[in-house]
């Protein structure tokens, strides 16, 4: 087997939707965002292990991603699409159950035209202008939304991440006019809006990134752990180089480990030089350059030559991983690659 291992704990999925549930009040909904093939981490999975810890409602970005959830599922659970009701969407929303967000009034023209007695939400921009009504288009549109009867009417903090954000406050306070004296369900949380604070709760949240295990949640159990193998390791005098471009020299007698696994595996080229891997406890810097499906990694100072090297593990986890290569644990996890041999484990716990 040269491919890597990837690991994903189910037990400590469920966990962590346990814990942002128990957050907010029992009267507050909380659902499981599971877009992008849940996080990389397989929607379907996710989703029936989800539901088994209780989660009833689901979110996904676009209706196509509603399907793998559904036959997961089955039919009860209400699945919902951020992105609204787009040119085309008609079958799949009706045949697989979902239930749009309508973010523009278009959105709305065209979910009432071609499915009149179908369920749907509101999604208003809060003040991220990404997606959402505006609070005049709202306006216009308020009374004939509010008549047909919306599931939920949500928007979505563009700062939660960062508490002191004088961004949430005012966020908060626009959603909270855009929606006074409705009598419909309300949602503003995702990960970040749980750990704000009650008054960030409404009727539902939606977490996310929390349930895989990354920040903003600093408490969430890991959820991913990846190691791969080592295909062959060499001894360098100083002076010889590892990897494309000579990018690193040796400058002292050198063991080299050439593990399994590279970009194409989502292992970003940005960790060249600069990551790290372990043994154990013992951090084994990264030689060279990553290259699509090896990468060179400095075990001079072990006594051994190891059968794999961990990546992902007690020591260093996806955001770890993140601050090294300046992007965010959300990404890291979303690249995670096609060719490793996943486990998902249960009952470990
Ligand atoms: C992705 C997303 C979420 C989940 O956000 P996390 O930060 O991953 O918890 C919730 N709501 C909307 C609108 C989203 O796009």
């Amino acid at each position: 087997m040269a491919t890597g291992q990837l690991i994903i704990d189910l037990d400590a999925l469920a966990a962590n939707w346990r814990a942002l549930d128990g957050k907010s009040a029992s009267d507050v909904q909380t659902a499981a965002v599971v877009k992008a093939d849940g996080y990389g981490l397989d929607a379907g999975r996710v989703a029936r292990t989800l539901a088994a810890a209780g989660a009833r409602r689901f979110f996904v970005a676009v209706a196509e991603e509603g399907a793998a959830v559904r036959e997961a599922l089955g039919p009860g659970p209400e699945i919902s699409v951020f992105g609204g009701h787009m040119p085309g969407d008609a079958e799949l929303i009706q045949g697989l159950n979902l239930v749009p967000m309508l973010n523009s009034v278009e959105q709305l023209t065209r979910h009432f035209e071609a499915l009149p007695d179908h369920p749907f939400g509101i999604q208003l921009d809060s003040g991220m202008n990404r997606l959402g009504m505006e609070p005049a288009e709202w306006g216009a549109v308020r009374d004939i939304a509010l008549a047909a009867g919306p599931r939920l009417i949500m928007s979505h903090l563009a700062c939660s991440d960062e508490p002191a954000h004088e961004m949430n406050p005012r966020q908060l306070q626009t959603f909270v006019e855009m929606s006074a004296g409705l009598d419909v369900p309300l949602s503003l949380a995702a990960t970040g809006g749980i750990l704000l604070g009650p008054e960030y709760h409404f009727d539902l949240t939606r977490p996310g990134i929390g349930l895989y295990g990354a920040r903003p949640f600093e408490s969430a159990q890991p959820v991913v752990s990846l190691d791969l193998p080592v295909i062959q390791a060499r001894e360098l005098v100083a002076g010889e180089t590892v990897g494309y471009g000579n990018s690193w020299i040796a400058d002292h007698p050198t063991r080299v480990a050439t593990v399994s696994g590279g970009y194409a595996d989502g292992i970003t080229r940005h960790l060249s030089n600069v990551g790290v891997f372990f043994h154990g406890d013992t951090p084994c810097p990264i030689l060279g350059r990553v290259s699509m499906d090896l990468i060179g990694v400095d075990i001079t100072h072990l006594g051994e030559v190891p059968p794999v090297l961990t990546l992902l593990g007690p020591h260093q986890g996806v955001d770890d991983i993140a601050d090294t290569t300046g992007t965010i644990g959300y990404e890291i996890l979303t690249q995670l690659g096609h060719r490793y041999a996943r486990t998902y484990e249960r009952g470990r716990t």
